[in-house]
């Protein structure tokens, strides 16, 4: 034995098992993965495949456009590069990628369920079918309406999964979808390791047997995965980025199952499942019908903003909910418009403030919306979906835009009423003509209560 006393640490099994990385961005000495390659545990693999056809091999990214060629100072050759995944660390022709084949991760069978929580015959019907499916390793979608307690009906399915030694990735596209699951599991699962997975993410100890990810982040994985929960599988970009979807296909096992949860699945999505392995939850866990979205006109609203003044529907609106003492969501078509009525909103409660794509406060403000230190938020659509707060009432400023597409408006109407406590609140769409779009939203929502409460 050449390198007696030498014994691989399991920090580094732990990290690498499952994943596709770069080599000179592995988080463990040189001298170590030098050490590994030669015992054989690593899988390497070029960077980007060149025949039959350019490929990335850890986004499988194929499209001709999206590589670049570059002269690398690294191989002193000309080399090629994955625009794709470049925000993630380049991957270029002369990039070597780990895939670990070495010792398997130690997996513990033990994970107690600490959830105290009542099911509703709905949700245990779900529950069961989802737990079914598992067994069963058959991919499922779950429909169930905002609020319909769609994370904790996963709970036995990813307890079972967990004990019988497999495991689970839950992703969905959104970081905030991740950040607000990220607490709820650690509380049912307090013995298990589960990291939490998305961009500038801190680094996380141990071997997860449990992993929440952006999709984005599963590019960075590969057969990995024995049970894949797809949340909010509708949410942007995921239905539009093809890239995305074969992330998921490729960060799961080839036979793993994958179970699509979402309140506005696709045509497609229903296509595919609503005959053989499909779970519908038309009501919400409390059981108190939708608030049905009300229509009110806002013409030419943007005017009024960079004329500097507040819509006169709106601005009583506002000050309704500040005499009333209701926390309120107000959503913008763009943070443009949004920062121009910032200040005028302002004027009528100085605590009022925005939230955005980009602000890296975000977290905070929601909190600080309920835990009541702010009255109200203007938002984009960054918060239609992934966030409860009690007794919210929610206004749409110019519903009629693109951007709120029907599955969008039926998230933000989703965001009211979630509470036993105050299960109804006022969701109105202020808009500059009503469109498909808003019929689509209002008309499901109504078919919702009505299949949830039959006359
Ligand atoms: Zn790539
Ligand atoms: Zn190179």
């Amino acid at each position: 034995m050449k390198y007696r006393g030498w014994l691989l640490p399991p920090a580094l099994r732990d990290f690498h098992e499952g994943r596709i990385w770069l080599k000179e961005h592995s988080p463990f000495t040189k001298d170590d993965i030098k050490r590994i390659i030669e015992c054989n545990y690593f899988h390497i693999i070029e960077g980007i495949q060149k025949e039959p056809h350019l490929k990335c091999n850890r986004c499988h990214n194929q499209d001709p456009q999206q590589f670049t060629t570059f002269d690398c100072s690294k191989c002193e050759q000309s080399c090629i590069y994955c625009r794709h995944c470049l925000h993630m660390g380049r991957v270029s022709s002369c990039t070597e990628l780990l895939i670990w084949i070495g010792p398997r991760a130690f997996r513990i069978k033990k994970h107690p369920l600490e959830w105290a929580g009542q099911f509703t015959v709905l949700q245990q019907q779900a529950a069961n079918e989802i737990l079914e499916s598992i067994k069963a390793k058959r991919s499922h979608l779950l429909a169930a309406v905002c609020g319909a307690g769609k994370t904790e009906l996963l709970f036995p399915s990813v307890h079972y999964a967990l004990e019988q030694g497999l495991r689970v990735c839950i992703a969905t596209p959104r970081t905030d979808v991740v950040l607000e699951l990220f607490p709820r599991f650690q509380k049912a699962f307090p013995r298990t390791i589960i990291h939490a997975l998305y961009g500038g993410a801190p680094k996380q100890e141990g071997y997860a047997q449990l992993i929440l990810a952006t999709t984005h982040q599963l590019y960075r994985f590969e057969q990995a995965f024995d049970v894949m929960i797809v949340d909010e599988a509708d949410a942007f970009p995921y239905t539009f980025d093809e890239t995305l979807q074969r992330a998921v296909k490729k960060a799961k096992k080839k036979d793993a199952p994958v179970v699509f949860v979402t309140a506005t699945p696709s045509q497609k999505l229903l296509y595919q499942y609503q005959n053989n392995s499909y779970s519908f939850i038309p009501k919400r866990y409390h059981n108190y019908p939708l608030p049905v979205p009300r229509f009110r006109s806002l013409w030419r609203y943007e005017k009024y903003f960079k004329r500097g003044k507040i819509p006169p529907k709106l601005k009583q609106w506002t000050e309704e909910r500040l005499v009333q003492k209701e926390p309120f969501l107000i959503f913008f078509p763009k943070v443009e418009l949004m920062k121009i009525a910032a200040p005028l909103f302002q004027a009528l409660d100085a605590s009022i403030t925005t939230v955005h794509a980009e602000d890296p406060e975000r977290k905070e403000k929601v909190l600080k919306l309920r835990n009541e230190e702010v009255r109200g938020l203007l938002t984009t659509t960054i918060l239609e979906r992934g966030i409860t707060i009690k007794n919210v009432q929610v206004a749409v400023v110019g519903a009629e835009s693109t951007i709120f597409n029907s599955s969008a408006l039926i998230q933000i109407a989703g965001r009211v009423g979630r509470n036993a406590e105050f299960a109804e609140g006022d969701i109105v769409f202020f808009h500059h003509g009503i469109t498909v779009e808003m019929d689509d939203a209002r008309t499901k929502i109504l078919t919702y209560n009505m299949k949830g409460f039959p006359q």
